[in-house]
């Protein structure tokens, strides 16, 4: 030890003595970055992929995959594409660190294989002189906590998402590669997909060969406990459950879920698939999801969604949302957000109405065909631009902008997320197509609607299961055609413009008010319910947990001006305990002069905090603006199209 010092000082100081002037510090040049994986061309790939997965170990949840790649006389080098921007996700979310245990052969041959440096999605392999396929085998490690991720396979059911465990050849539309599916269930599973040509042995099952695209739209929900139940319209409704007890839905709950299909088909004037397979899964085991497809959905819901169906009611906005993406998003799909392949950036600039128009639909459609009572629907639009009314980050950001969130945010929690907005071109969306239908209703004296666009916008071509790309000219252009007015302006402002007043248009235009009253509406009582929060978000400015952690705190709220942040913990209200219902007692106190004084822990920090604040309890609902019984332009967009048989 001392004999290093000694030489690092006889070091520093030989460099003090000898260091001549130096006229700048060294400045190094860029590497030029050599592109070297092909852009996707639309031209077919030559042969057939085979992918073969064991999906049978539910012990370890792994997915063992063999995937036989043929390749053309000649071919010495194969740069193979794992997929990285994922449809329906809007960001590079590929779990590329799941793909494990990778090895290439070639005739029994051990083949060598680089991870390109640059785009590390990409695979390169080196083929011997006449190689006429290559087999790829890996192994897909599904997370077995939710800390590693969603979680895909539990002992009775499985998610099986093609993207997460299949490469594909670089330099083709991935409409141009063929693939056949085949996977090994375990045993007594019973498989739901929007795949067709089904063949099936014992637990290996077999679809017909398929484009990739198509593959990659088609997910897989198997399960022990399994029913389904038709719809009408070839559509199909699948459900997989912890237990068998919780597939026991009414006759009257699987009626309204043919009333969405018909509500649907009646808004749209037309249907984008051959036939649509909505895959449910009741489960608190698997993780959690609402993906949409052309010709299926991914849906997980409580495991008593039908047992327990009314505390679930506000929950049951999911299945429209996710069938009215055939449509939206889907079938028309925003011109930046179609990509060739999985390579390709997706850009986020129209999420407003790929989600926006859609989140709009899903809640109109949940209320036409009874799948969610009127105020459980005005809860969540008053929810909504309660939310917006009182959110500092509208002073800064966009709607528009907020369609990037996913590519960077990756729907972590935010500090301070009312400062920094997330992906509000979900319900901001929906409340600007809100406005845009009751603009429409009021300019043509009740004679037309936003229906008569949805028929412009999405009902041609029926049967048409491609993709249809749209700029947001053709929206300005169909909304013209149904009613004139400075459409281009309106979304340039609302959804293009930072610093936007709160979107209340829709709901004042038809017919509706937001009030602030000291309990919840129905949509809050019961999604706060099922999440044991305890949400003070409008009054003291804090969302709390089950646990007493502060999870959230509203800027400029009375908590954030008395510096509560989240990850504190309340401890005391007053010198007593925390609990839920003694803070919210002394807030309604504190209206008439009652103390607030907190006991917070902060890390090993502990902290009294009084807050000055006397407003009282303070949750957003929407109200009817003049008494009256007549229907408002909101009730009338609200109400079935179907002919409803009328109540006794
Ligand atoms: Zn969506």
């Amino acid at each position: 030890m001392k004999t290093k010092s000694l030489v690092a000082l006889l070091l520093t100081s030989a460099t003090l003595i000898s260091s001549p002037a130096r006229a700048a510090n060294s400045a190094p040049l860029a590497v030029p970055i050599a592109q070297t994986v092909p852009d996707a061309k639309d031209v077919p790939y030559p042969g057939t992929i085979k992918l073969d997965i064991d999906a049978s170990d539910t012990v370890r949840g792994v997915y063992r995959v063999t995937e036989t790649i043929p390749v053309a006389a000649g071919t010495r080098t194969l740069t193979l594409l794992y997929p990285q921007w994922l449809p329906g996700n809007h960001g590079p979310r590929g779990p590329l660190a799941e793909l494990v245990d990778l090895s290439f052969t070639a005739g029994g041959q051990k083949l060598e294989w680089k991870r390109d440096p640059v785009e590390v999605y990409a695979f390169h392999v080196t083929l011997p002189e006449g190689a006429s396929e290559v087999v790829a085998k890996f192994i897909h490690t599904s997370p077995l906590q939710s800390s590693e991720g969603r979680i895909t396979m539990t002992p009775d059911m499985l998610n099986l998402q093609w993207e997460k465990m299949s490469l594909y050849p670089a330099g083709h539309y991935v409409r141009q590669i063929t693939i056949q599916p085949f996977v090994t269930l375990p045993a007594g599973f019973t498989a739901a997909t929007a795949l067709d040509g089904l063949a099936q042995q014992g637990n290996r099952w077999a679809w017909a060969p398929t484009n990739y695209e198509v593959l990659i739209d088609s997910p897989i929900f198997a399960g022990r406990y399994f029913r389904k139940w038709d719809l009408g319209q070839k559509v199909t409704l699948n459900v997989i459950a912890d237990k068998a007890e919780q597939l026991e839905a009414k006759p009257e709950q699987i009626d309204l879920h043919r009333n969405l299909v018909t509500e649907a088909r009646l808004a749209f004037g037309a249907n984008h698939f051959d036939h649509y397979e909505f895959l449910l899964a009741l489960s608190d085991k698997i993780g959690s999801i609402g993906l949409e497809h052309h010709r299926s959905s991914e849906n997980q819901l409580e495991p008593g969604a039908f047992t327990e169906w009314d505390k679930y009611e506000f929950d049951r906005n999911l299945l429209p949302h996710e069938y009215g993406h055939s449509w939206s998003g889907k079938y028309r799909r925003p011109a930046r957000l179609w990509t060739p392949d999985y390579r390709q950036p997706m850009q986020g600039d129209l999420l407003w109405t790929y989600e926006g128009q859609d989140q709009f639909w899903g809640t109109v459609l949940a209320a036409r065909s009874g799948l969610q009572g009127k105020p459980v629907v005005l809860g969540m639009l008053a929810a909504w631009a309660g939310n917006f009314a009182e959110q500092a980050g509208r002073r800064w950001r966009s709607v528009e902008d907020t369609g990037s969130d996913p590519v960077f945010a990756a729907r972590k929690p935010k500090p301070f997320a009312s400062l920094a907005r997330s992906e509000d071109y979900y319900t901001e969306g929906a409340l600007v197509w809100l406005e845009a239908d009751q603009i429409i209703r009021a300019g043509t004296g009740g004679r037309k609607s936003i229906d008569d666009f949805a028929k412009l916008f999405f009902g041609m071509n029926d049967g048409d299961w491609g993709q249809l790309p749209f700029e947001v000219d053709e929206i300005v252009t169909k909304l013209n055609q149904v009613h004139p007015y400075d459409w281009k302006r309106f979304f340039e402002t609302r959804i293009g413009t930072p610093g936007q007043p709160v979107p209340l248009g829709g709901i004042e235009k038809g017919g509706y008010k937001l009030v602030w009253k000291d309990e919840p509406n129905p949509y809050d009582k019961g999604r706060y319910a099922d999440a044991k929060v305890n949400s003070l978000t409008y009054s003291l400015g804090v969302t709390i947990d089950k646990d007493a952690k502060v999870t959230a705190t509203q800027w400029d709220s009375p908590a954030f001006n008395a510096g509560v942040v989240s990850g504190s913990k309340i401890v005391a209200v007053n010198g007593v305990t925390y609990d839920a219902d003694a803070l919210k007692k002394a807030v309604t106190a504190a209206k008439s002069g009652g103390p607030l004084e907190l006991l917070f822990q902060r890390g090993d920090r502990f902290q009294t905090v009084r807050i000055d604040y006397k407003g009282g309890l303070r949750y957003p609902w929407l109200e009817r603006a003049a008494p009256g019984k007549a229907p408002t332009g909101l009730d009338l967009l609200l109400a079935p199209k179907r002919p409803v048989k009328a109540k006794k």
